[in-house]
This record gives C-alpha cells, sequence and structure tokens, in this order.
C-alpha cells in the first residue's frame, strides 16, 4: 500500500499517462476486437488477443504494454503505437486520520473528480466511493457537490480508471482471490448516477466481469436521489444493489431539500422502490437519510419513515447520517441524543437504522463533501439542463 501524507496538504501524485482518444480502458470486448482488426490484427487472432489485453487491463491491472509479458515483443509494439492504457493525472491524494483515502483526479480536458476509500473499522477491507458526472445538475441542498455546476458526464473509461487508480494505490493487483481490501463499491460520489446510466452500466460491467476485477454485483451499490424512470432499467440490466438518497418523509420537506423530488414525488419514488427487480428480504434497498436538526429528524418524522417503508412494503434498511458541515453550508447537524432517539425508533420497529459515524471529514472526504474546481457550465446551460431532466419547470 503506498504511504501518503496524513491531512489535507495536496500531493502530486502522479503525472498523467492517459490518452483519452486512444486508451483501451472502459471499452467492452467486442470494441477492443474491433480495434484491434482496425491496426491490423488477423482476425483469427482476435479472440486470443482481446483476451490477453483483457487479462493484463483489468486482472494484472498494468499500466504499460510493455508489462504484457505473454504478448510477443513486436506485437506490443503495435499496441503501444495506437493505444493507451495509462491513467489519469492524481493531482490530490489525502489519507484522513480515520484512513479514509480522497483522490482528485484530473482528466486531459482539465476536469476533475474525486473518489474516496472509506476502510472499515478493522481496516482489512473497505468501500470505493465511485463519481459518475463533473459536478451534479441536481441541487439537493445539503451537499456539496450540489453547489457545483454539471460539466458533463464521465465516460465508461473515467468510471472505470477510478476503480484502477484506487487499486493501484492500495497495492491490490492482480485480483485478489479472497480477502479483498477494496471489497465494494457505491456509486455514491459526485453526480447522479441514473442521469448517466449507459456509461455506468458499461463500466459497471467491466468492473463486474469475472475474467477481471471480478467484483460481483452484491458488493456494488448504486445510489439514486430518486430518478424514477431509471431505476427499473438498473434493476434489470444491472441488478446491482440500490440505495435511495431519501433524506425526508414528506413531499414538503422533499421538494425544498431536493428539488429532484417536484418532479418524482414520494409516492412515485417509493412505489418504484417496492417494484425494484431483486429487491428481497435478504437484498433490502438502502435509504440514506441526513440527519438535519430540526428539518426532518422529529419523533414524527420517525414514524412516518416506518410507516412509509411498511406501507410500500419495501425490504429496507435505513442509514442515518450525521450531518457533514462544508464551507457555505445552511444546516446543522442533527443533536447525537436525537438522531440516537431517532435510529432506536426504527430499529424498534424491526427496521435496521445504524448511524454512519462520519468518516474523512478532515480531507472533506465524508458524504455530500465532496466538490471539485470543475465549474465551467454557464447558468444559461445549467438551467437548460436541469428543465430537460425535469428538475425545474
Ligand atoms: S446529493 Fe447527489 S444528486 Fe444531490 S446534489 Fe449531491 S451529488 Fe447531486
Amino acid at each position: 500500500m503506498q504511504t501518503l501524507p496524513l491531512g489535507t496538504e495536496p500531493t502530486v501524485v502522479s503525472r498523467p499517462t492517459l490518452d483519452v482518444d486512444r486508451t483501451m480502458v472502459g471499452l467492452d470486448r467486442a470494441e477492443i476486437s474491433a480495434r484491434l482488426r482496425d491496426v491490423g490484427i488477423p482476425e483469427k487472432q482476435l479472440k486470443m488477443r482481446t483476451s490477453q489485453v483483457w487479462h493484463w487491463l483489468y486482472y494484472r491491472g498494468v499500466k504499460s504494454f510493455d508489462n504484457m509479458l505473454n504478448v510477443s515483443k513486436d506485437m506490443r509494439e503495435k499496441l503501444a503505437e495506437y493505444f493507451t492504457i495509462g491513467r489519469p493525472e492524481i493531482i490530490e491524494a489525502m489519507v484522513s486520520k480515520d484512513g479514509t483515502r480522497k483522490w482528485l483526479m484530473k482528466f486531459p480536458d482539465g476536469n476533475e473528480v474525486e473518489t474516496v476509500f472509506i476502510p472499515d473499522e478493522a481496516k482489512d477491507r473497505g468501500t470505493l466511493c465511485i463519481s459518475s458526472q463533473v459536478g451534479c445538475t441536481l441541487t439537493c441542498k445539503f451537499c456539496h457537490t450540489g453547489t457545483q455546476r454539471l460539466v458533463r458526464n464521465l465516460t465508461p473509461a473515467e468510471i472505470v480508471m477510478q476503480f484502477l487508480v484506487a487499486r493501484d494505490h492500495l497495492g491490490e493487483w492482480p485480483t485478489p482471490t479472497g480477502g479483498r481490501i477494496l471489497s465494494s463499491v457505491v456509486m455514491m460520489g459526485m453526480g447522479e448516477p441514473l442521469y448517466n446510466f449507459d456509461n455506468i452500466k458499461k463500466a459497471l460491467k467491466i468492473i463486474m466481469d469475472d475474467q477481471g476485477i471480478a467484483l460481483s454485483r452484491r458488493r456494488i451499490t448504486l445510489s439514486t436521489s430518486g430518478v424514477v424512470p431509471e431505476m427499473k432499467r438498473c434493476g434489470e440490466e444491472i441488478n446491482v444493489n440500490l440505495a435511495i438518497s431519501l433524506h425526508a418523509v414528506n413531499n414538503a420537506v422533499r421538494d425544498e431539500i431536493m428539488p429532484i423530488n417536484k418532479k418524482y414525488p414520494l409516492e412515485d419514488l417509493l412505489a418504484a422502490c417496492r417494484d425494484y427487480p431483486g429487491a428481497k428480504t435478504s437484498r433490502r434497498i438502502t435509504f440514506e437519510y441526513i440527519m438535519l436538526k430540526d428539518i426532518n429528524d422529529s419523533d414524527e418524522d420517525a414514524r412516518n419513515l416506518v410507516r412509509l417503508l411498511k406501507q410500500y412494503d419495501i425490504p429496507a434498511k435505513v442509514n442515518l447520517i450525521p450531518f457533514n458541515p462544508w464551507p457555505g453550508s445552511n444546516y446543522q447537524r442533527s443533536d447525537d441524543k436525537q438522531i440516537k432517539r431517532f435510529s432506536e425508533y426504527i430499529f424498534g420497529a424491526g427496521i435496521s437504522a445504524p448511524i454512519r459515524s462520519p468518516r474523512g471529514e478532515d480531507i472533506l472526504a465524508a458524504c455530500g463533501q465532496l466538490k471539485s474546481e470543475s465549474e465551467k457550465m454557464r447558468k444559461s446551460e445549467l438551467l437548460k439542463q436541469q428543465k430537460s431532466d425535469g428538475v425545474i419547470s
């Protein structure tokens, strides 16, 4: 595992070796074969060459064709002439006092995203929180990323790269057969993944492929603010675990703190959760609930939360997240006593409701704190995007 300094001092860790136009990262097998055919690899070798590239990219994690040891030198030179498998620039890599790691990556067009690794208590495994967009069109009031304008969707390559970079830094190549350090993934970083569904789907299929990274779909969770029409597709086409950023139990409060609720109100969202393909008691839907003092944390809110989950008969667990303040935020974290009381009420109703301990606060890596400097979309463009997403009318 690479040693990095503690604290918030940025560290330039690596220079870019990524060439977006020529990268093989993020391509599916058919696309790799097609590229190889384009550069003259004979038809009868295509399947074997594609498997070799895939193995070295996603099982061994190499960053240079030179390291593809069972590929002939001539072939390696040919691959290097036309393609790249390098990484983006890592402009900051930080480690929190609690072991949380955050990487700020810069892509060749200048856009930046953050990726966070959160070790569990024992520190022998952990979860990687991957971003899906540069910025976000949604403007959830409690979220730092929501104050950043959407610049663009991330490509499949840029989504997969976040995983590869984390594995590089954790020193976890080749793919372990058991006892993984990077043991699960949540699509919960910057952006709304269901507004970038096709690219997320392609990237997650690569991450799940059993000839490479081979992370089980049961170890992957996609978190949405509630883009109802895409939820069914998510269950049917990638069948990963689902998490919902709920954060309120009535439309008035949710409209206020999560404007997407005006487009897809609670009733529609909960019905889509009930119908989510694959949701069952053994595979519950997670409801994220950020605890905002005097906004959504009353005893009545707890009662309504239980009532709604039972009314819609959703196999559910609730994650209570004490609000993580960020510069300029208008909310306060609920009192510890009230968070505990809220949690106990939900537990008492037979629904798991652990309180998530804030992680990586000292490096602004905690939930809702991510934000890069890529703020290039003009206000008019943002309004246009929000209108097309149906967030505003
Ligand atoms: S909580 Fe998620 S969907 Fe809402 S603004 Fe933040 S990144 Fe966007």
